[in-house]
């Protein structure tokens, strides 16, 4: 018997569903990953290609290997099971309505050729409809969420297979070369994440509590290990709880798990008004959305993270609310533009959380106060207090005392390389 475990956002050996079961079930198992040119971002595509070639060392200590193909990933596993004379195709579960259309596809390929299709569970700690409200079909607000979802009990973790046994004489084809300049903060692949995440428990998550609004700071940077898969979200929240003080952490994670609902049960997330609002106008113009782009609409906090995006591919969750904000409340753009350039560069971007996280807060969204907007000016004061955040992605303010560094049109001279003006009008704390 031989089952093909096709790989999508889940690329690790630990804690794999599919591939624990599959391992221990089937004769022969083939891992397969397909690539897909039409969804490849690309400033992810680094971390993507770096995850691979470690999935395929760490499959190849195991006595099997990853099996790479490329092109449409429901066509191409339905292949591989036919060359490979599988009975089976498994794989994890996606929530984004484009993943779930291509499970869609890839379970009628399935039943066309009598193969057994079956959807493991696994991108998130409790799977997206397994939670609902009564009289209604997913959670509208985090905290009732977050009490049922702390209450349901957790599958196991699972170790990683001992041994993967492939089936003869199959070609597992060529992965692309890691880039040489590879782009952002963070390197792809389990090892570095799990390296990341033992590291994380031990020696930064008792400080995350007081520290995690630091903008200057690093949170965990966990965010893109899990959006590709790298790391478990079960085995995370399993080590975090292990400890003490880790519910402000562990909320956190379950605010992933709160989007990644409420996107499985409103497929348009990403594109259409959570909760439409009759007052919104969007009039701001595509200059103003270039220069929130750039990074030069002359409010340090907001350029500031505006360049750690475009350096790092990561930006700090606090930023994120910052720059949300001032581009939806303030300059009055369309949170589609934010989504966009976002989804872009984030290492971490994915529909649900960059999507959810967006209408929270243009106030189209989950936030239970939508009318609620940040002031740049007094958030950078309490939570880059000294400048340190601004003064590293924003060289032209670096030389300034602490008291202009927020506020430089307020500079007796004037600074120069830097816009004179905060775009969107003067700002008082
Ligand atoms: P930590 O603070 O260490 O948190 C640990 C984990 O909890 C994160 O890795 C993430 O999985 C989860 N988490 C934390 N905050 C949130 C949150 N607000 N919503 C959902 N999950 C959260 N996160 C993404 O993973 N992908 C995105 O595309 C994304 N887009 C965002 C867009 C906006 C406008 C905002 C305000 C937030 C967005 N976030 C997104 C959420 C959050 O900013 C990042 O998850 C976090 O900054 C990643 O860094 P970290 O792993 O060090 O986070």
């Amino acid at each position: 018997d031989t089952i093909v475990v096709l790989f999508n956002r889940d690329l690790r050996v630990h804690d794999h569903p599919a591939l624990a079961e599959a391992c221990a079930r089937a004769g022969r198992v083939v891992p397969l990953f397909v690539l897909d040119p039409a969804i490849e971002a690309r400033h992810r595509r680094d971390f993507l290609h770096e995850t691979l070639h470690d999935l395929r060392s760490s499959l190849r200590t195991r006595g099997g290997d990853l099996v790479v193909r490329r092109g449409d990933p429901a066509e191409e596993a339905v292949r591989v099971a036919g060359e490979t004379s599988a009975t089976r195709i498994w794989a994890g579960g996606d929530v984004s309505s484009l993943a779930r259309r291509r499970e869609g596809r890839l379970a009628g390929a399935c039943r066309a050729r009598r193969l057994e299709f079956r959807l493991f569970p696994g991108v998130t700690v409790v799977p997206p409809a397994a939670l609902t409200p009564s009289g209604g079909d997913h959670y509208r607000v985090f905290t009732p969420y977050w009490r049922a979802w702390s209450a349901t009990p957790r599958r196991p973790v699972l170790g990683p297979p001992e041994r993967v046994r492939l089936p003869d004489g199959l070609d597992p084809g060529d992965l692309p070369e890691p880039s040489s300049e590879p782009f952002g903060v963070v390197r792809g692949g389990e090892t570095e994440g799990r390296r990341r995440m033992a590291e994380w428990v031990d020696a930064g998550l008792a400080r995350y509590a007081g520290t995690r609004d630091h903008v200057a700071g690093r949170t965990s940077m966990l965010s893109a290990y899990l959006h590709f898969g790298c790391v478990s979200p079960t085995e995370l929240v399993e080590l975090a709880c292990a400890r003490p003080d880790a519910e402000d952490y562990v909320r956190q994670l379950c605010w992933r798990d709160f989007y990644y609902q409420v996107a499985y049960a409103f497929p348009d997330l990403g594109r259409r008004d959570y909760r439409p609002r009759a007052d919104l106008d969007w009039a701001g113009d595509g200059d103003a959305a270039a220069a929130w782009r750039e990074g030069v609409t002359g409010v340090p906090i907001v350029d500031a993270g505006m360049r750690q995006l475009r350096r790092e591919g990561w930006m700090h969750n606090r930023v994120r609310l910052i720059v949300g904000s001032y581009l939806t409340k303030r300059l009055r753009i369309d949170w589609r533009v934010g989504v966009d350039h976002f989804a872009e560069l984030l290492l971490d971007g994915d529909m649900p959380n960059n999507c959810g996280n967006w209408q929270w807060v243009a106030g189209t969204g989950n936030d239970t106060r939508p009318y609620r907007t940040l002031n740049p000016l007094r958030q950078a004061r309490r939570f880059d207090p000294d400048g340190e955040y601004v003064r590293r992605y924003v060289p032209e303010l670096a030389s300034l005392p602490d008291d202009l560094v927020h506020e430089p049109w307020r500079s007796p001279a004037p600074v120069r390389g830097y816009p004179p003006r905060p775009l969107g009008g003067e700002l008082r704390a």
